[in-house]
């Protein structure tokens, strides 16, 4: 179980820029990384799925009383001047343990769409990650007062939810051991191995990345193995169009 929570709300809004509200930047993105980590099977509680204010202290109260596995806070960042500094920080109570490493995910993940990577901070001092009695992590998701972090993050805003979410599932399956998930794109599986490879090579010849997975007596004829749910989709729909009954597996 997970906890995401977006920063301010009702009279607080957080960093203001040019109209622009940290408040809502905020609670957009923290919507968008927990619905892709309900479609992953994270069962995820939001501490306000409203634009209400609540303090800090009753956020971190909350996430303590529900016992949840993670805490996560969602912000945007600001200097005393505009346009002073740029790129995203997460911060941690300390540099230790699984949230110091998905911290580090995080930057890193959206260092790779552009965002310069200011790093992780250790922040014992704020409230929610202070009085947070489970793993918790404060991402700034760049300068509110950027017009540079705000460009990036216009453009870019599904994949900084794909980001942040792949982050996080990435540290779980890493601690669980498990190896990463991939959505696999399934055309056909057969109990004869002939059918299954007359399947391959119609693939194959069309440039599809098709394989051949045996899986107890079934060959299965799948296209691709994608860490993004987003690209199997995609994959799936040229498929379609060329005729093929698919499904999308992870096995
Ligand atoms: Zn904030």
């Amino acid at each position: 179980m997970r906890k995401l929570q977006s920063a301010h709300g009702g009279n607080d809004p957080g960093a203001v820029y040019k109209g622009r509200r940290e408040k809502d930047d905020n609670f957009a993105l923290a919507m968008e990384v927990g619905r892709i980590l309900s479609e992953n099977g994270v069962d995820v509680l939001y501490t306000r799925t409203t634009d209400d204010y609540i303090s800090p202290f009753e956020r971190a109260r909350l996430a303590n009383e529900a016992k949840v596995d993670f805490f996560i806070s969602f912000h945007r960042n600001s200097s005393p001047e505009v346009n002073q500094y740029n790129g995203v920080e997460v911060l941690v109570y300390d540099k230790n343990g699984i949230k110091y490493e998905m911290a580090q995910n995080i930057v890193g993940a959206l260092g790779e769409l552009g965002f310069r990577e200011i790093g992780v901070q250790a922040r014992p001092g704020l409230v929610v990650l202070r009085k947070t009695k489970m793993p918790a992590l404060l991402i700034e998701t760049g300068f509110l007062n950027s017009d540079k972090d705000n460009q990036l993050y216009d453009e870019k805003n599904a994949e900084i939810a794909q980001a942040i979410a792949g982050a996080i599932l990435g540290t779980l399956d890493q601690q669980q051991g498990e190896e990463p998930l991939y959505y696999r794109v399934q055309t056909g599986a057969f109990r004869k191995r002939e059918n299954a490879d007359r399947m391959l090579y119609l693939l194959q010849e069309k440039g599809y990345p098709a394989y051949i997975l045996q899986d107890g007596e079934l060959y299965k004829v799948q296209v691709g193995a994608f860490l993004q749910l987003d690209n199997a989709i995609r994959m799936e729909q040229k498929l379609r169009e060329d005729g093929y009954c698919t499904l999308i597996v992870t096995k």
